[in-house]
């Protein structure tokens, strides 16, 4: 095999109650990708399409993550990667995440499955790095690993695979507003009350315990958050609206997709999803800020070669 296109997917980091260790993966958007192999060695991109990123491998985060795997593995030819992008960066669902896996998922394909998906996904943190000034693997594991993923540890990482319920739909709001990483970061408050903390961690157990024995109900009680959601929520128009709305219309629960200022549904049910997100729609409409929508099943697989 001397070359590969893959689907590289958007992903929803946080789910609310878990900030910086709790995500899962979307199925209907994402950026595709093709990587060959090249005789000269080294690392280059040769075609961006979807949006303006730089081409410069050291500045594109799958430029980045793909020079940490190739460094390690050190073969004899190089990579050629070429990224087509449909997830806007900075929308909060993960689009630098998919170009930082797809590159690493695709280089170990083409060098024979070397690494396992914990190893990939320490190589993409490299890349992801760059877009947010630290490490980190929330976007990162669901869409190497799919479904649901819980980063038990960074150092040494960790990630643990969660059950993804048969039923549970997503929905995604994308307000087309700029919020910078650096801002929605800024405004959380260095520390947290115990009894703040005490609601989250119930709710973390709860919520991983509800997906392994598809409680709907209690997944639905457990997608609460106290600590980020009453600062971050200020950074997002009209968000306390769509979320009643989406909750009124029956979803589970209503929360901001990563830093946002996209904000994700989860519903159980294709039903219920195209409900909450037609009443989603019918409010934004109303308001003077564009947006996209998406329903998504949840992505089991992550990654796929196409
Ligand atoms: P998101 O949560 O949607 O991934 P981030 O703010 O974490 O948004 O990342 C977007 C930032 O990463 C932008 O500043 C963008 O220029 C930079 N970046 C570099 N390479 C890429 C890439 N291949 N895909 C997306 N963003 C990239």
């Amino acid at each position: 095999m001397d070359h590969i296109k893959i689907f590289s997917p958007a992903t929803v980091a946080n789910v609310s109650c878990g900030f910086d260790v709790l995500g899962f993966c979307l199925d209907t958007i994402g950026d595709e990708m093709i990587i060959k192999k090249t005789v000269q060695k080294g690392i280059i991109i040769s075609k961006i399409e979807g949006y303006n990123l730089p081409f410069e491998v050291k500045k594109n985060v799958a430029g980045v993550s793909a020079l940490a795997i190739y460094n390690d593995a050190k073969p004899d030819f190089g990579f050629d990667i070429e990224i087509y992008k449909n997830i806007k960066p900075g929308s909060g669902v993960g689009s630098s995440s998919a170009s930082a896996a797809g590159s690493v998922f695709a280089i170990n394909e083409l060098l024979g499955r070397p690494y396992n998906k914990t190893q990939l996904t320490k190589f993409a943190m490299k890349g992801e790095a760059l877009a947010s000034n630290c490490e980190h693997a929330d976007n990162l594991a669901p869409a190497l690993f799919g479904g649901f993923t819980l980063v038990k540890n960074l150092s040494p990482l960790q990630i643990v695979q969660l059950p993804t319920p048969n039923e549970l739909f997503a929905v995604v709001i994308h307000p087309q507003i700029e919020i910078k990483t650096s801002e929605s970061r800024a405004i959380l408050p260095k520390e947290v009350s115990l009894n703040n903390a005490i609601t989250q961690w119930a709710n973390v157990g709860s919520l991983v315990h509800a997906l392994h024995t598809e409680d709907y109900k209690l997944i639905s009680e457990s997608l609460n958050d106290v600590i980020v959601e009453p600062h971050r929520s200020k950074l997002i128009p009209y968000f306390s609206d769509v979320k009643q709305t989406a909750i009124n219309s029956g979803a589970l629960g209503t929360g901001i997709s990563g830093s946002g200022p996209s904000i994700f549904s989860l519903c159980k049910g294709i039903d219920s999803a195209n409900k909450v997100m037609d009443a989603i729609k019918n409010l934004y409409s109303k308001t003077e800020i564009a947006f996209e929508m998406y329903v998504s099943k949840i992505n089991t697989e992550g990654i796929k070669i196409l």
